[in-house]
C-alpha cells in the first residue's frame, strides 16, 4: 500500500516538505510579494517557461507594465513586443485582456471566480487564490502531477484522481506555500530525468522511488513536421515585415512565410520576383507542429522597417540571425 493512502502519514508528509522547503526555496521576485498582479504574471510565464528563463521576461513585463491599469491601457502591440522571444503568445493577449477585464471590474478574490477571466485555468486560477488571497485550494502543474504519480506509482494517474490527491494533502493553514513547495520539489528533486530520491526529503511516503522514471507514463503527442519557405527582404530603412494572423503567432510581426509545397514559387509570386537566393534554414517547435523553414533573400526596392521597432516571435528572430551581421 503507497504510504500515503493511510491518513496518519499525512501530517509527517507536511511537516517534512514544509521543513524542507523553509530551507530550499529558491528566493523568486515573485515569492517576495503578496500583490496578486506580479504573482498573476509570474504564474502565466510560468506555464511553458522554465524559471531561469521565466525570470528575464518576468522583470522586462514587470518594468514596462508595473499594474493591472498600466497593462490595460498599453497597445497589445506593446505587450507582444515586450512578451516576444517567451512563446506561446496566446498566453500574453489573454493578460492583456485579463487586466483590461481587471481595470473595469476590479479583481476577483476566489478560485471560482478567477476561473471567469480570460485565459484564466485552474491551475493560474489556483496559484493565484492560494497565493495572492490564502484560499485553501490545491493546484496541479506539470510539477505535481509528476510528484504525486510518483508518490502513488501510478503511471497514468487521471486528472480527477490527481487533484483528490493533491486536496488530500493540501495543508490548508498556508495553502500557498503548500502549493509553491510541491512545485519547488518538482523543480529541484523530483526532476523528469535522473530526480534525486536520497536527497528527497519525503522519500519515505514515496511508493514510486525504485524507478521513479516511470512515473508517469510519456504522454503521447503527435507533433506534425510541416516546411515552409520565408523570404527576407531588406530596403535602406529595414526589412520587408508583415503582420501575422493565427492562434499562435497572430498579433505579432514576422518575415514573408509560406507552409507546404510550392511555398517558395507562391511568395516569389507575391513580392513579382523572378528568382531568390537561399540564406539558410531554421527549425522551430510549436506545440502541435515542428517547422522547417528554408529561408530566402532577394534584391527588393522597398524602404522596410527596423525589426526591434516589432513584437518578432522566437522564430522570425532566428530567420533575422541568418543574415549576416544580424546574428
Ligand atoms: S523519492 Fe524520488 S520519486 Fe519519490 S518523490 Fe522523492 S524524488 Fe520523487
Amino acid at each position: 500500500m503507497p504510504p500515503l493512502d493511510d491518513p496518519r502519514a499525512i501530517p509527517r508528509f507536511r511537516r517534512a516538505l514544509l521543513r524542507w522547503y523553509g530551507a530550499n526555496a529558491r528566493d523568486l521576485p515573485w515569492r517576495r510579494t503578496g500583490d496578486p498582479y506580479p504573482i498573476l504574471v509570474s504564474e502565466v510565464l510560468l506555464q511553458q517557461t522554465r524559471v531561469e528563463q521565466a525570470l528575464g521576461y518576468y522583470t522586462r513585463f514587470l518594468a514596462a507594465f508595473p499594474n493591472f491599469a498600466a497593462l490595460a491601457q498599453a497597445p497589445e502591440e506593446d505587450v507582444l513586443r515586450i512578451w516576444a522571444g517567451a512563446g506561446y503568445y496566446r498566453r500574453a493577449r489573454n493578460l492583456h485582456r485579463l487586466a483590461q477585464a481587471v481595470a473595469a471590474e476590479g479583481l476577483p478574490h476566489s478560485y471560482a471566480e478567477l476561473l471567469g477571466l480570460p485565459g484564466v485555468g485552474s491551475y493560474t486560477a489556483a496559484a493565484v487564490a492560494s497565493i495572492a488571497f490564502g484560499e485553501p485550494v490545491a493546484l496541479v502543474d506539470g510539477n505535481v502531477r509528476r510528484v504525486l504519480s510518483r508518490l502513488w506509482a501510478e503511471p497514468e494517474p487521471s486528472p480527477r484522481g490527481l487533484r483528490e490527491r493533491a486536496e488530500a494533502l493540501l495543508f490548508p493553514k498556508d495553502p500557498g506555500r503548500w502549493n509553491q513547495a510541491l512545485m519547488e520539489l518538482g523543480s529541484l528533486v523530483c526532476t523528469p530525468k535522473r530526480p534525486n530520491c536520497p536527497a528527497c526529503p519525503v522519500a519515505r511516503f514515496c511508493a514510486g522511488q525504485e524507478a521513479p522514471e516511470r512515473y508517469p507514463a510519456p504522454r503521447k503527442r503527435s507533433q506534425r513536421t510541416v516546411s515552409a519557405a520565408a523570404l527576407v527582404l531588406r530596403g535602406p530603412q529595414g526589412y520587408l515585415l508583415e503582420r501575422r494572423e493565427g492562434t499562435a503567432l497572430g498579433g505579432l510581426w514576422g518575415f514573408p512565410l509560406v507552409e507546404g509545397e510550392g511555398a517558395l514559387p507562391a511568395l516569389l509570386a507575391r513580392y513579382g520576383l523572378p528568382s531568390a537566393q537561399p540564406l539558410g534554414t531554421v527549425t522551430h517547435a510549436f506545440t502541435h507542429k515542428r517547422l522547417t523553414v528554408r529561408v530566402y533573400t532577394a534584391p527588393w526596392n522597398g524602404s522596410g522597417e527596423d525589426p526591434r521597432r516589432r513584437p518578432l516571435s522566437a522564430l522570425d528572430r532566428k530567420i533575422l540571425a541568418l543574415v549576416p551581421g544580424e546574428g
